[in-house]
């Protein structure tokens, strides 16, 4: 018998694990028999993938204690590695049965792509690139730094960057950058570590470069390279130019002659960060105010989390940095994590982490664990709706956070923040591109300094880097991404284009706005990525027509809200 809990799973050994698996293996498939077979298999799945996740939250919520770091590592290395093994004779099982059952087209494609590319000679690869990225994590978790006398995190000491100081703003970037560049060499070893297996990985699956595999690895069939190439043109034509305006509009608020790197965070007429909430507590009710505000169901699923420990938000020491929702798949449940100290940017944290808890809750009926693979294009749709529906709900009269006049800034902010990030997501993801496009110059780091470099000029040309030449170069060593998640960026842009016109529905019909959203969050991934989108009430276009929709409404959006600062 399998466990209901992953906590009791969590103290199985292999072998009992492996019986299941040889069970599995040896029954016999037919229509009669599809479901029960798929019901147990997800079950077993499912409280493998928990198993992780306990245990990634486990190290993440203590980092000082080497034994959770430990304990995730030979877990991978015991059970999740070797059961991904087992998971692919299963599929091919499946596969080789004939068998469609019902709601399952999606799963079967993307199971077909998986059996294509699997190479057995790629699971230690596969785990060594996950070994690599924690020497990232650990390569960027020792970049301290000293200020004011005490010892602390170059993302603590980012948050300076937010002050009316500039002078205090310089400062601070400076340092942390100076620091950051003591680690090039490291970072550059480890980047040729990383890109070496890649190609391995790649040839291995028998295809000629690293991009082709990672887009099959992605499961992306809905669009192609040329696809992200043509939105990144869109977003030099249309978001740009929008982006250059609000720039130029901080320039002359500020009274500064350009923007420099450590001016681009600072609130444009001085004032003092906003300071949304005090007590976590206080950050989680005005939270379930909101949204219940948005629809009441959604503040039921928000209000039954913190009962069941589902919430660990405040920053304490030991804690790794970030925020994030970690799904727990047996249960069904969400679980969301984060480092709030009383910032604006936690606020906005909590109702994007939300947005995913809330895809969790909607897709729990779905009877496979395969369905519930949200591909990361539509997953962010749920979270950044989220941030925007929730947006007219932050004034303290609806049980918020802020004044009218603060609630009206921090929409500013983030609204315009929106409008920046095509713009560096654009650079990131063309960045990646071209990496993979040309893997042997990209071995060497210098050519990787320049292509940064100049695509940091083309995408956003409004930020002033004069002297500062070595900072922006080794820019692209601070994206995570590039290191442990290639390619995963692009996803973002797009799921931000579908949650401003989702937002966009809302304006017009609020309750209809979130009763798609929500509709389309229950179908988990059981039907193909364009038709989610359409079913959320977005369209899977990333043209300089959709997006100058998008960003009309935002810049129209700000103007109205400037004149209540
Ligand atoms: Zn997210």
């Amino acid at each position: 018998m399998l466990p209901g809990s992953a906590l009791e799973f969590l103290d199985w050994e292999w072998s009992r694990v492996e019986s299941h698996y040889r069970g599995l293996r040896s029954r016999n498939l037919s229509v009669a028999t599809i479901a029960a077979w798929l019901a147990d298999w997800s079950h077993l799945k499912e409280l493998i993938e928990e198993g992780q996740s306990r245990l990634y939250v486990a190290k993440t919520l203590d980092t000082a204690d080497p034994q959770h770091e430990q304990r995730y590592l030979s877990y991978l290395e015991e059970i999740y590695t070797p059961a991904e093994e087992q998971d692919q004779r299963l599929k091919q099982k499946l596969l080789a049965s004939g068998l469609e059952p019902e709601g399952f087209a999606i799963p079967l494609r993307n199971l077909r792509a998986q059996a294509e590319l699997y190479r057995d000679a790629n699971l230690p690869l596969l785990e060594q690139e996950k070994k690599l990225g924690s020497e990232y994590d650990r390569i960027l978790g020792a970049q301290t730094v000293e200020w004011e006398g005490e010892e602390i995190t170059i993302d603590r000491l980012f948050l300076e960057l937010e002050g009316p100081d500039r002078g205090q703003r310089e400062r601070a970037w400076r340092l942390g950058r100076t620091r950051q560049l003591h680690d090039r060499g490291a970072l550059n070893d480890l980047w040729v570590r990383f890109l070496d297996l890649r190609s391995e990985l790649a040839r291995n699956a028998g295809l000629a470069e690293y991009r082709s595999y990672r887009w099959r690895q992605l499961l992306r069939f809905d669009y192609t390279p040329d696809d992200c190439r043509r939105f990144h043109e869109a977003i030099e034509t249309v978001v740009v130019p929008a982006a250059r305006r609000v720039i130029d509009r901080r320039v002359r608020a500020l009274g500064i002659p350009s923007m420099r790197p450590w001016d681009a965070s600072a609130d444009k007429y001085g004032r003092e960060p906003l300071r949304p909430f005090v007590a976590v507590q206080e950050l989680i009710n005005k939270g379930s105010a909101i949204f219940h505000h948005v629809d009441p169901v959604l503040g039921g699923y928000f209000d039954s989390m913190l009962p069941e420990n589902l919430l660990d938000l405040d920053n304490r020491k030991g804690k790794a940095p970030g925020g994030y929702n970690e799904p727990l798949a047996a249960a069904r449940l969400p679980f969301i994590f984060m480092n709030a100290v009383g910032t604006a940017e936690d606020v906005e944290t909590l109702l994007h982490e939300a947005g995913h808890a809330f895809h969790v809750f909607e897709s729990a009926a779905l009877p496979y664990y395969p369905q519930l693979q949200v591909p990361m294009e539509f997953a962010e749709v749920a979270s950044m709706s989220m941030e925007l529906l929730a947006s007219p709900f932050l004034t303290a009269d609806q049980g918020g956070y802020y004044s009218d006049v603060e609630a009206a800034r921090a929409r500013i902010d983030h609204l315009e923040r929106i409008l920046w990030f095509w713009p560096s997501m654009a650079v990131g993801d063309a960045f990646q591109h071209w990496v993979y496009e040309n893997p042997a110059a990209a071995r060497d780091p210098d050519n990787c300094d320049q292509t940064y470099a100049d695509l940091v000029g083309r995408f956003t040309p409004f930020i002033d880097w004069s002297d500062l030449g070595a900072e922006l170069r080794a820019g692209w060593q601070r994206v995570l991404h590039f290191f442990q998640v290639p390619f995963y960026y692009v996803e973002y842009g797009m799921a931000q284009l579908a949650a401003v016109q989702i937002w966009k529905n809302a304006l017009e019909d609020q309750a209809g706005a979130v009763r798609r959203y929500r509709s389309a969050l229950a179908l988990g991934y059981t039907i193909p990525l364009p038709e989610l989108y359409a079913a959320a009430g977005a369209r899977f276009a990333f043209d300089a027509t959709t997006l100058g929709e998008a960003v009309a409404l935002i810049e129209s959006t700000v103007e109205r809200l400037e004149q209540r600062v």
